[in-house]
């Protein structure tokens, strides 16, 4: 690799580095599976992502494979950002290039962390719905169609792009946007890669027109954005497909955002229910007020923060009263005052002595509330660093009808691993996670790990879900992904992984169904946590 990285460093203006430190650094993303790259690059400008690429596609050529990893922050949690080869690191295309006002757009570079471009646009008033709280990169979030949870803004990254730069595998590369049928035409007219992919893509998508129908919106596994490529008018715009992409079909070099106006004012309120149902109830309720966000957090979140010595006022004011089952964790942001007082009280009404507490409070000025809203955080990640509850159950989808039963078919389940299995989600967006703490120390918790997962895609099958709605589904949702699709939809995907990665060195492994003692030999002994 030596070789490789002199070769790199004379062509490229970023940086390119063998160090045992510096690889170790990035051989992790925050969930379980770990793998030392040979080597890291740190590209500068895009056109070091078209040499690197363009030589581990002349090397594939000659019969030489090395794999290009791209990573962002590294904050995703099912392995995507983790590999051998090539480590692409964005961290230095951090740039935010332009807002404007006009066209409510932003420019921005991947590697741009997603909080930096929330407080930069604050300034103008404006955000983009899906990198909202988000502590990855623009790149990271848009690759890994992590979904915003601001309930009145875009949720999912595919209707917050407007344009995307990509660099290839063999190193060309290709601006997206919405084309009319005469552009595409054009496209389709180009020689070499470029004019390859759009000639594949338009075939692909007449030919399996009926199959990418059936693609359901709320499952983003595979390169489900092929749905959105072309529209019934005929126009076409090759975007969304990098959307949930994980670097399998290209690397992002340069994002065109489109922003919405933002209220930064909040009343935040905290509700704990001394019954499931009534917390269900009550989410029908809150609904109609179109409330900024609505989370869901089973009690046994806080049940165990109490347990670990953190405690919070508005949690034990209940507790004091009754046994808590389910908290709800509701922001209002209407710009108008008298629409927000007017929802507040109408979130004060659900207050009911001895059966439901509600905490309201403005702005973030009550620390007490505002922390409640980090319990989830908090409760992932205790104090040893081998226990913790990574993202590795998150992301799903289960449909409003299904939900009550899918909750208590996880009562049996949850006893048949002896794990508990705190649900917390998105209620209005119907999106979920359960979180089981694991030691990465006891063979016995990995090995419920998979026993979970295979279960849980049982489960999802069973209620309608979907196991990857949010976040990818990088190196671990694949198998069970795989398990419960429609094995044309399968087909399908490989085609298209086929036609933007012909040699197999974009993140090879993600997006793939590998061995189960392939996924063995990555696992960690200790987690890093993702939320610092
Ligand atoms: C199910 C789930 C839900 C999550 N929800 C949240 C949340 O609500 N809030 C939160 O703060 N975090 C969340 N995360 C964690 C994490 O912040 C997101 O996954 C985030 O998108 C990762 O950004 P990152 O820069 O750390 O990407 P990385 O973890 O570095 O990479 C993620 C994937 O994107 C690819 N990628 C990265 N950059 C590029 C690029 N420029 N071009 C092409 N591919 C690229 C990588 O190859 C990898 O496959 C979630 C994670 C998961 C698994």
């Amino acid at each position: 690799m030596s070789k490789i990285a002199n070769y790199l460093r004379s062509h490229i203006a970023g940086s390119v580095s063998t160090r045992a430190d510096w690889r170790a650094s990035v051989s992790a993303d925050a969930g379980i599976l770990a793998a030392t790259p040979e080597l890291v690059v740190a590209p500068r400008v895009v056109s070091d992502i078209r040499k690197i690429t363009r030589f581990a596609w002349q090397m594939a050529e000659k019969g030489h494979t090395i794999p290009v990893v791209t990573r962002g922050a590294g904050c995703g949690a099912l392995g995507g950002a983790v590999g051998q080869g090539i480590l692409l690191d964005t961290a230095a295309l951090d740039t935010i290039f332009e807002y404007d006002g006009k066209s409510q757009r932003v420019r921005v570079q991947p590697g741009a962390p997603a909080r930096s471009v929330a407080a930069a646009l604050s300034m103008h008033g404006a955000g983009v719905g899906p990198l909202t709280g988000q502590r990855g990169t623009v790149g990271g979030v848009i690759a890994a169609s992590a979904h915003g949870t601001l309930l009145s803004r875009a949720t999912n990254p595919a209707e917050a792009i407007d344009q995307i730069e990509v660099v290839l595998a063999n190193g060309d590369v290709m601006q997206t946007e919405r084309l009319s049928r005469r552009e595409l035409s054009q496209r389709k007219g180009l020689p070499g890669f470029e004019g390859d992919i759009y000639r594949g893509i338009d075939a692909i998508i007449t030919d399996n027109a009926a199959l990418i129908e059936q693609i359901n919106p709320n499952d983003t596994s595979g390169y489900s954005g092929i749905a959105r490529v072309k529209q019934p008018d005929g126009t076409f715009d090759l975007g969304p497909l990098f959307v949930g992409s994980e670097g399998t079909l290209g690397v992002i070099d340069e994002l065109i955002l489109k922003t919405e106006f933002f209220s930064f004012r909040k009343t935040r309120a905290a509700l704990v229910f001394r019954s499931s149902s009534d917390a269900q109830a009550a989410i029908d309720d809150i609904d109609t007020l179109q409330p900024a966000q609505l989370s869901y957090l089973d009690a046994v979140i806080f049940e165990q923060l109490r347990r670990d010595g953190r405690k919070y006022a508005f949690y034990e004011a209940a507790a004091q009263q009754f046994t808590p089952q389910a908290v709800l964790l509701v922001t209002l942001d209407d710009f108008n005052n008298r629409t927000r007082a007017r929802k507040q009280a109408k979130l004060e009404q659900l207050q009911s002595a001895g059966e439901t507490i509600v905490t309201i409070v403005e702005d973030d000025d009550d620390e007490d509330v505002a922390a409640g809203f980090a319990a989830l955080d908090q409760y992932r990640w205790p104090d040893a660093a081998h226990i913790g509850a990574p993202r590795l159950f998150e992301g799903f989808y289960v449909p409003p009808q299904r939900f009550e039963e899918f909750a208590r078919a996880l009562v049996p389940l949850a006893r048949a691993l002896q794990l508990p299995l705190p649900l917390a989600g998105y209620p209005s967006l119907n999106l979920y996670g359960v979180y089981p703490r694991f030691s990465l120390r006891k063979v016995s918790d990995k090995q419920k790990i998979f026993k979970l997962y295979d279960e849980l895609t049982k489960l999802l099958a069973l209620y309608d879900g979907h196991l990857v709605m949010s976040g990818g589904e990088g190196r671990l949702k694949t198998r069970f992904v795989r398990a419960a699709q429609n094995p044309d939809l399968t087909a399908l995907y490989q085609q298209i992984k086929q036609l933007f990665d012909p040699h197999g060195i974009l993140n090879p492994g993600t997006k793939t169904t590998l061995q189960a003692r392939t996924i063995t030999a990555m696992l960690r002994n200790e987690y890093t946590v993702d939320w610092q």
